[in-house]
């Protein structure tokens, strides 16, 4: 179903259950009338007020206007000392009115802009997924960055003319060129030509040429092609680029939670944001936020304003007496964005207010731009500069976490510390500077092997640590041994010496410990045995 056609059936279920929901208030304002309480007019208040945003969100004008005059009586018959006739009567009138307006019967107004459609956040493909062409007439050259992008996990294909490349291009479009400039087939001027298309097509081109000068490099620029490479390209930095360009930088979906009471708010803004690829955890209870907290970590809240119970605002500051979240964004939802609203919106710590009558593109661009920056903060806050994998205190927790959730589970967790070997040599032969992109490439060639469900630090220098969970324990002992074999392949580049780097692991299963630190124990052990018996070797004490 398309987003549209999603929001219409939210929109058809609303008002299919609207005249129930203007009964039910109604109600409430007749056994006010027999018996005045001011708990009930609170009530008939809130529901009154609950409508406006849902009729503001489905964009229902007329029931709108007549909610927007019955929510003014209403609230100065709250601050009145006491009932009047005349206050009351009015609201007899509006009530009658809202039960005969039936405007939300005719065709439905389109809710959904045309530029929705265009999703920003393009849910990425799987890694392997991105498909790569190398176009090199020289077989040598070709082959061999053919085998490195390999080592990283690339889906790679070599071609040695340009003629045969085409030919596949034109049937499914890479998702990247690698393309040599001097070819067999096509003059420089050609594939300039051919380049700047498939720029334009979404296809990123990057140059390898033998020449680095001002001319080449010129026409480069004015074909649009993403990078230039001059010859021989370094992997490590191909890969990097690779990554950047293709936003492969393994980022997960930003995160929202939400808390509004009415139902279909929720399903509204929900269905929204998630057609913009955000995970969205929705929710009509306040009191259910905080126990989420454990398993849903959201780059950004946003709170209706009024709930029955607790508001907005308040949820705003009992979430940033939370540690963790002292300078997540907030948001709140209210149909009242009135300055004073604004105004103590900002004193609860939260970031803004936000109109439930927004556009929807509006409403989703502000969304992602504060998640954005949520996220920022968040993961600045834990994780490795250099490697940008989680830093030693997150992986600890995530092991932590992940351990305490498979005992519960009865599910199995491994636990994997990987060193480097003899990288104290590499440092001192090639420079701090030729060792910071080993550790690079080895957390790209991490990233790009394990699953969005696994997690993957820097544990300290050289050391990193896995926790892969729900994978039995044969394929966990195959796919580390993969990491450790694709990494002892990669050719490092170094001021035009090549070198080569291996690596040394401990495994320990959660199903062979009775707690954390045990787990972490025997992975060390394992690692230490490894390292003993002549590194380049995963030791594990599970399955032999
Ligand atoms: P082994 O095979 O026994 O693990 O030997 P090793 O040389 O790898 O181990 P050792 O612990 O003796 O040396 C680790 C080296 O890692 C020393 C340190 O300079 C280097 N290192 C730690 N952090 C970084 C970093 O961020 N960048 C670079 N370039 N080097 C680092
Ligand atoms: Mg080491
Ligand atoms: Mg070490």
């Amino acid at each position: 179903m398309s987003l549209e056609e999603s929001l219409e059936q939210l929109k058809r279920q609303y008002l299919h259950a609207l005249p129930d929901k203007k009964k039910q208030i109604i109600t409430l304002w007749v056994s006010l009338r027999k018996n005045w309480q001011s708990y009930m007019l609170s009530a008939v208040y809130r529901e009154v007020h609950n409508l406006k945003g849902s009729s503001e969100t489905f964009g229902l004008t007329e029931t709108k206007d007549i909610v927007d005059k019955l929510e003014l009586q209403l609230k100065n018959l709250l601050d009145a000392p006491a009932p009047t006739l005349n206050l009351i009567k009015g609201l007899d009138t509006l009530f009658h009115q809202l039960l005969q307006n039936n405007q939300h019967y005719l065709p439905a107004a389109p809710v959904v802009e045309a530029q929705m459609q265009q999703n920003p956040y393009n849910p990425s493909k799987a890694r392997h997924e991105y498909c790569i062409a190398i176009i090199e007439d020289d077989n040598n050259v070709g082959a061999m960055i053919t085998k490195q992008l390999h080592e990283f996990g690339f889906n790679v294909q070599h071609f040695l003319n340009f003629t045969d490349f085409i030919k596949v291009q034109y049937a499914s479009p890479f998702d990247l060129i690698l393309l040599d400039l001097i070819l067999p087939d096509y003059t420089e001027d050609a594939l300039f030509e051919a380049a700047c298309e498939f720029e334009k097509n979404n296809t990123r081109v990057f140059v390898l040429s033998s020449r680095s000068d001002f001319d080449m490099r010129l026409l480069a620029i004015r074909a649009n092609v993403s990078e230039y490479f001059v010859k021989p390209a370094e992997t490590t930095l191909l890969v990097r680029k690779i990554h950047q360009w293709l936003k492969m930088s393994d980022k997960p979906p930003l995160k929202v939670l939400l808390v509004d009471d009415q139902q279909s708010m929720v399903d509204y803004f929900s269905s929204l944001l998630r057609s913009h690829g955000l995970m969205v955890r929705g929710m009509t209870k306040p009191e259910q936020v905080i126990p989420t907290l454990e398993q849903f970590e959201p780059d950004l809240f946003i709170f209706d304003l009024y709930m029955p119970g607790v508001n907005g605002l308040e949820l705003a500051r009992m979430i940033r007496q939370l540690d963790k979240y002292t300078s997540s964004p907030i948001l709140v939802l209210s149909s009242d964005d009135t300055m004073q609203n604004k105004v103590s919106i900002i004193q609860a710590g939260s970031d803004d207010l936000i109109s439930k009558q927004t556009a929807p593109s509006l409403f989703v661009t502000q969304v992602i731009s504060r998640a954005q920056r949520g996220h920022d903060i968040r993961s600045s806050a834990s994780r490795d500069s250099l490697t940008g994998l989680l830093n030693h205190t997150q992986i600890l927790v995530a092991a932590r976490h992940c351990i305490n959730l498979a005992k519960r589970a009865n599910s199995s967790v491994c636990i994997a510390m990987l060193d480097l070997d003899h990288f104290k040599q590499v440092n001192d032969t090639y420079g701090h500077s030729g060792g910071d992109k080993v550790l690079l490439a080895f957390a790209h060639l991490l990233q790009q092997s394990l699953r969005a469900a696994d997690f993957m630090g820097r544990y300290g220098g050289e050391e990193f640590m896995l926790v892969i969970p729900d994978m039995p324990a044969p394929l966990v002992i195959a796919k580390v041994n993969a990491i450790r074999e694709s990494f002892s392949n990669i050719v490092f580049v170094e001021e035009g010496a090549e070198f080569k780097v291996t690596l040394s692991g401990g495994l320990a299963f959660s199903t062979e410990c009775h707690e954390f630190q045990e787990c972490l124990l025997l992975a060390d052990k394992n690692l230490y045995e490894a390292k003993r018996t002549g590194r380049n070797r995963i030791i594990n004490t599970l399955v032999k």
